[in-house]
């Protein structure tokens, strides 16, 4: 079965770990890299007639997006650039991601989540900087952990680009 490296990266907070935990919940294996702080959750998915199995990383414990590893991002075929839409802060860490993913692994897909979609009256993020994200070219997919919005989907998404 193909296998399929996806990181999720963004800053504290953002809900990288529970979009994970969302989209694999009870059908999932995980394991642990504690050496170099990541773990990795396992899901398989069919997209268009292909099984793959997709390999989540997620850092495991206290994040720090200044610290991230090349070996976190190497070797990836899609990388996740999450931010909080409650917190504008979390655009320029992403925006910073994603210079880093275009030099360590300039071949990943990228799609730009912006979580908590569930609190949209509390967005910080404006529908201008949607636009400006996706005016540059970014697929930008708006999702929620907690309300289960647009979590599979996103998955799908990856995979296909990741396929094509
Ligand atoms: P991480 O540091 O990026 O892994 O973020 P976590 O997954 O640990 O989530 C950080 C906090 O945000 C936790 O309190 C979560 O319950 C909360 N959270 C995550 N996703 C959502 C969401 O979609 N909506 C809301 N309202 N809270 C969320
Ligand atoms: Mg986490």
């Amino acid at each position: 079965m193909i296998k399929k490296k996806i990181v999720m990266l963004g800053s504290f907070a953002v809900g990288k770990t529970s979009l994970v935990q969302r989209y694999v919940n009870s059908i999932f294996s995980e394991k642990y890299l504690t050496t170099i702080g990541v773990k990795i959750d396992q899901k398989i998915i069919k997209v268009s007639n292909a099984e793959v199995n997709l390999l989540l990383w997620d850092i495991h414990g206290e994040d720090d997006y200044q610290k991230i590893k090349p070996t976190y991002i190497m070797g990836s075929s899609g990388c996740f650039i999450i931010l909080d839409g409650t917190r504008k802060a979390t655009l320029d860490v992403g925006l910073k991601l994603i210079e880093t993913v275009k030099q360590t692994a300039p071949n990943s897909s990228i799609i730009i989540l912006i979580n908590k979609s569930d609190l949209k009256e509390e967005w910080d993020i404006s529908e201008d900087d949607i636009k400006n994200l996706k005016y540059k070219g970014y697929e930008v997919i708006e999702t929620s952990a907690k309300a289960n919005t647009e979590v599979e989907y996103a998955f799908k998404r990856i995979t296909q680009l990741m396929l094509n």
